[in-house]
């Protein structure tokens, strides 16, 4: 697994050091809106146009490239992007979206976190330039509830975490001590991450980034994120992103 060793110098922090890659290929099924969900209409704009805004916004970001949904790309045109066709996993679009990465450093961002500020950004990328031993840096909420395995339904079937009308029997109860709920951007050195894609034994298992670094053996930090970051999943949470961003002042980009 390659993340740079401690004898590696830090990377500096250069005005060119980042590619923000933005996963915009989902079909957003769970938020009903008849579409893809990164363009769905948030505060007067489609949802994944705060995020692009936010990377605008950032000085160490140098580019940025979205993975589409097949057909969709004509939504971003004359935004002054590097469009790839998404896949039909999470890993694939993020994989299709490599090759059209040449910096060394790159940030991975859901479309549907569209809260993203440039701050975040530009924190997650100093703490990897100051961690040479890190393959990568997430940004991660502390977990409030209490949290309970349960695996199986009380009439033994197995089941996942979808709602059903059937009660699951608890197995047992984490230590949300030590629980983070993963959030995006995920910023890694963009070797160890191509490495972590080819290496995956199940990648379209992936739902971040993260584990399949982890898996190849990477070092990958958590920054604690107490602000808003929320994921729109459902119509509630549009709801809540529509009210705070329709807050928002247009973010101009930071200076160097
Ligand atoms: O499904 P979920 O909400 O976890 O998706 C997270 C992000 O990954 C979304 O922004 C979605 O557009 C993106 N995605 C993708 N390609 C897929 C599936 C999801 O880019 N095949």
């Amino acid at each position: 697994m390659a993340s740079s060793k401690s004898d590696s110098p830090p990377l500096p922090l250069s005005g060119s050091a980042v590619t923000a890659v933005i996963a915009a290929a989902g079909s957003g099924e769970r938020l009903g809106a008849g579409g893809p969900k990164a363009f769905v209409p948030v505060a007067g704009r489609p949802m994944i146009e705060w995020s692009i805004e936010a990377f605008r916004a950032s000085a160490a970001v140098s580019a940025i490239v979205v993975a589409v949904p097949p057909g969709q790309g004509s939504a971003l045109a004359g935004l002054d992007l590097r469009l790839v066709e998404g896949g039909a996993t999470r890993a694939q679009s993020v994989a299709n979206a490599l090759t059209a990465v040449e910096t060394e450093l790159v940030a991975i961002h859901d479309a549907a976190r569209p809260l993203l500020t440039p701050e975040l950004v530009e924190t997650l990328v100093a703490v990897l330039a100051e961690s040479p031993d890190a393959a990568g840096v997430i940004a991660a909420a502390p977990v409030a509830d209490t949290i309970k395995r349960a695996i199986k339904e009380s009439s033994g079937q197995l089941s996942t975490n979808t709602v059903s009308n059937r009660p699951l029997v608890i197995e047992a109860t984490e230590d949300r001590s030590q629980l983070w709920a993963a959030q995006t951007p995920q910023v890694f050195r963009a070797e160890a991450l191509r490495e972590a894609l080819v290496a995956a034994e199940r990648p379209q298992e992936a739902t971040d980034e993260a584990m399949l670094v982890e898996q190849a053996g990477g070092t990958v930090l958590i920054h604690p994120v107490e602000g808003q970051n929320l994921k729109v999943t459902t119509p509630l949470d549009l709801r809540v992103a529509e009210l705070l961003l329709a807050e928002r002042k247009p973010q101009s980009r930071s200076s160097t």
